[in-house]
């Protein structure tokens, strides 16, 4: 065999190799005759992911995407013109900013309301609503959402449509909505799921083999599937999320205690846990603080030292963000306004950082925020 041709074909026949670790199928296409045909179809890596965080969530069947928005956009395609679709106005930006406008241009009746509040549930769900979509708890804000509730209003409104619960920041460990009803739950796994901020991926899981199938399909021909490295640094991290999570509850409540007994702290926005629904919640809070001015608020996250700024969050290392000026960027201010979200919100991700470093690095920056305000007051 010539050089030339040896480069390309000689290969060793690893199938008797039995590593520790999943290997990673950093390939395309697979020969005749394997189940996996294309990596745009399927791929093993896929699979693995796709088979652990179906079982987490007790689903049948979980269908992995490039990105969290693209498991949306697969959700969304299950929609036709004339339906109706009802969305729980607290949601990321980039949801709220895709669902309105996606459903604008295809025909598809879109409704905007608070889902906490059992009034406007009323008033929303008829006989032509499709799907209920929201966040349990809500980004910003972290209001709960009862997902029993909102089920058996739609089934008893219509018989049967859609109720999608995007999960993220519960996580399946703490909230599993296919146990009380749910049809669909969503993640974008870019959060705690790969826990790093190194990935972008997304995850639909059902237990409804026609849903699954359709959003099987729709992976298929829109192109939406992730790289298989992805998937399996996904899978690695997967293997400490409950250590990772349980750690990030621990902080969270320490934080939380500290930031509620701060004189300077006006209010703390955590979830009920009620040991139903949601069984544990850490991560991520909201905080409003009784700052005079808003540059007091803009100098308190400029001068954390231990929280990085940006849109990193549900991470091993902690984060801090306004939600007006990131998370929620792609709504007017109008939309803002309507939802209750001001400049002033800040939002904390905290990581695996000893707590007690955070909490003095948060009583440092709110200590600066409050010389400024002196100082601006004394000029
Ligand atoms: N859902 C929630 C609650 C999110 O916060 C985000 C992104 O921040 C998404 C979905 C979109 O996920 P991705 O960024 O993986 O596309």
């Amino acid at each position: 065999m010539k050089p030339e041709t040896s480069l390309i074909r000689q290969k060793i026949d690893f199938r008797n190799a039995d590593p520790i670790a999943s290997p990673i199928f950093q390939t395309s296409a697979f020969r005749t005759g394997d189940p996996y045909f294309y990596s745009r179809k399927s791929n093993p890596n896929f699979v693995e992911v796709e088979e652990l965080l179906a079982a987490l969530d007790v689903g049948s069947r979980a269908v992995l995407f490039s990105s969290g928005m693209a498991a949306i956009s697969a959700v969304l395609h299950l929609l036709r013109p004339g339906d109706k679709i009802i969305v729980n106005e607290l949601i990321y930006g980039c949801s709220y900013r895709f669902i309105s406008d996606y459903c604008t241009q295809f025909g598809i009746q879109v409704v905007f309301c608070d889902l906490s509040d059992p009034l406007q549930v009323e008033n929303a769900v008829d006989n032509c609503t499709a799907m209920i979509f929201f966040e349990t708890p809500t980004n910003p804000f972290l209001k709960s959402i009862d997902i029993k509730c909102i089920v058996e209003k739609l089934r008893s409104a219509r018989g049967g449509g859609i109720v999608v619960v995007d999960n993220t920041w519960a996580t399946s460990l703490f909230q599993r909505p296919l146990l009380h009803g749910a049809d669909v739950v969503l993640y974008s796994n870019s959060k705690f799921f790969s826990g790093h901020s190194d990935i972008i991926t997304g995850t639909a899981v059902t237990r409804n083999t026609e849903l699954a199938t359709r959003l099987e399909s729709h992976r298929f021909y829109a192109g939406s599937q992730p790289d298989p490295f992805a998937a399996w640094l996904l899978r690695r991290s997967l293997q400490t999320l409950a250590v990772r999570m349980n750690r990030h509850v621990e902080t969270t409540s320490k934080v939380a205690q500290y930031l509620r007994e701060h004189s300077r702290v006006e209010k703390v926005y955590l979830p009920r846990v009620d040991g139903v629904q949601l069984t544990s919640y850490g991560g991520l809070l909201f905080v409003r603080f009784g700052f005079q001015d808003l540059e007091s608020v803009a100098s308190f996250v400029d001068n954390l030292s231990l929280f990085d700024r940006g849109t990193a969050m549900a991470s091993v290392s902690s984060a801090v963000a306004r939600p007006y000026f990131g998370s929620h960027l792609s709504m007017s201010p109008e939309e803002k306004a309507r939802v209750g979200l001001d400049e002033s919100l800040v939002r904390l991700s905290l990581g695996l950082e000893d707590a007690d470093d955070l909490i003095e690095d948060l009583g440092r920056a709110i200590a600066f925020a409050v010389a400024r305000e002196r100082l601006a007051a004394a000029e």
